[in-house]
């Protein structure tokens, strides 16, 4: 039996304005923090049954980062809820004009099995900071971590306002049946479509945050050492499960051999001579996850790993030459741990190969050359640019982190996240003395053309410098 859904009971929270007082949005950001904090060995366990990730892992790229998201807008968040005082035209003074944040309503977070501490409470700061109430779908293939958020989110939250809803693609799907404020989507442009149709019939805007396949150009003014521990690091850290890892290497023939051998160097320092025994290479994620990146084996020669094992569900990190621009390990999102090297003459063709694709959701540049750098930057389109290291870009908050074209739509962290899950509402005042656009009502005169005409010309004049003002149509009673 199906639990009914908690839409109403959210839409009813929301209406009564709960979750509007920034005193409200603050607690649940800090129950939030001390949710993390207090059950780290809880949620540690469950990332480690799921993934086999290991402990430090776990508390860098998942507890840590969210940790650092919520303290992050605890300090600025009354700040990016100011309404903000904007320029109104000399032709329409006297008035007031200001930009007020309201949230949206009831939002509901789609969140896939790769990270899935973060990508299910990071989203969350931010909505929970704009103000609105929220449903959380943790993946059903990460399903230890999905049990221990669902027991302690209704311990640390207002149950008035958040709910996890736990359960299969069933249950994403009864869930995107019903009618939210906002959906806010991580996962595969295949599923990213499904989302965006049912959001369709209720105009339902939909923040999707894809994948797809990162490049990464190297040459041989890098320091090829550096670059190959951090491209090893960057790519193998859960087992590549990762949407910004990069899922295929750009370099000339030159550089190609001299990498190689680095990568191959960079593993073993990572993980030992034998990764399956390393506390710290993760596991693939499912037997059918596994199958599929077995296929792509086939696609080159095996420099480095290669080495399957089906019942621990082990990839063990894998570099891979000679490959055809057009194998299947090309066409799809690569998401494992095998990093094709794809030789190209330059960096022209290199931004040639990557121009001729999907837009990617990062792109890595390691060089020594600035012009190069800034050849990549002007001529390619991508979520994320980022020289001289990998996956690093997302644990910066003032970043704005989502892709571009099919790697998604809409950003978040930060001050994004806050824009991402409010409305920008425009506020208009104006007082009924004095009267001046009497001069400008029908019946037309020739004096209001002659003054409809001069003003249509003027300048901007400000009311006031455009600042942050202090109050305004936005209810953040009971604040601190
Ligand atoms: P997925 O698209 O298969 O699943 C995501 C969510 O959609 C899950 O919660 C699942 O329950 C739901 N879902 C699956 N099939 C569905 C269906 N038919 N109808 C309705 N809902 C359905 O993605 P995944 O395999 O969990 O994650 C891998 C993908 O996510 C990769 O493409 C990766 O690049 C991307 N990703 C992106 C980001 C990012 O921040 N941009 C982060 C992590 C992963």
């Amino acid at each position: 039996m199906t639990a009914p859904s908690p839409v109403l009971e959210l839409r009813n929270t929301f209406q009564r304005g709960i979750t509007r007082p920034l005193r409200w949005r603050r607690d649940q950001l800090r129950a939030l923090r001390r949710l993390l904090l207090d059950n780290e060995d809880a949620l540690t366990a469950a990332l480690h049954d799921d993934l086999h990730k290991s402990a430090t892992e776990a508390l860098m790229t998942e507890i840590g980062v969210v940790v650092t998201e919520i303290e992050h807008t605890l300090s600025h968040l009354r700040r990016w809820l100011r309404p903000r005082r904007v320029l109104v035209p000399a032709k329409l003074q006297p008035a007031r004009a200001r930009i007020v944040r309201e949230p949206l309503g009831v939002v509901l977070v789609i969140a896939p099995w790769n990270y899935p501490v973060q990508l299910v409470l990071g989203p969350l700061v931010g909505a929970l900071g704009a103000g609105n109430t929220v449903v959380l779908r943790p993946s059903e293939l990460a399903p230890a971590t999905s049990r221990v958020l669902a027991d302690l989110v209704p311990r640390y939250l207002d149950h008035r306002a958040v709910r996890v809803v736990e359960g299969g693609v069933d249950a994403t799907q009864a869930m995107l049946s019903e009618r939210f404020d906002h959906i806010f989507f991580t996962g595969s442009g295949r599923v990213g479509r499904i989302a965006l149709e049912a959001a369709a019939p209720n105009l339902t805007p939909v923040t999707l945050e894809l994948g797809g396949k990162s490049p990464l150009w190297i040459d041989d003014t890098a320091d090829l050492e550096v670059a190959a521990r951090r491209i090893a690091w960057g790519k193998f850290v859960n087992a590549g499960q990762t949407c910004v890892a990069p899922d295929f290497v750009l370099t000339t023939p030159q550089c190609r051999p001299v990498l190689e051998a680095a990568l191959t160097e960079a593993i073993t320092h990572l993980f030992g001579p034998d990764p399956q025994r390393s506390p710290d290479y993760a596991r693939i994620i499912s037997a059918d996850h596994l199958t599929r990146l077995t296929k792509f084996l086939d696609d080159g020669t095996v420099v480095a790993g290669g080495l399957v094992d089906e019942s621990d569900r082990y990839l063990s990190p894998t570099v891979l030459s000679d490959v055809d621009p057009n194998s299947d390990i090309m066409e799809q999102e690569i998401f494992g741990p095998i990093l094709p090297i794809v030789e190209v003459a330059d960096v022209d063709a290199a931004i040639a190969f990557i121009n001729e694709r999907d837009k990617p959701l990062a792109l890595y540049v390691f060089t020594g050359s600035a012009s190069t750098r800034r050849r990549f930057q002007e001529r390619t389109s991508s979520g994320a640019i980022v020289s001289g290291t990998t996956i690093l870009h997302p644990a910066v908050p003032a970043l704005p982190f989502g892709g571009v074209g099919s790697s998604g739509m809409g950003a978040y962290h930060g001050e994004r996240s806050i824009a991402n899950f409010s409305h920008d509402k425009a506020v208009f005042d104006k007082p009924f003395h004095p009267d001046l656009t009497r001069l400008i009502e029908p019946p037309y005169s020739r004096f209001g053309r002659w003054l409809v005409r001069l003003l249509s010309t003027m300048r901007l004049t400000p009311s006031r410098p455009a600042a942050t003002v202090a109050r305004g149509g936005f209810n953040t009673k009971g604040s601190r």
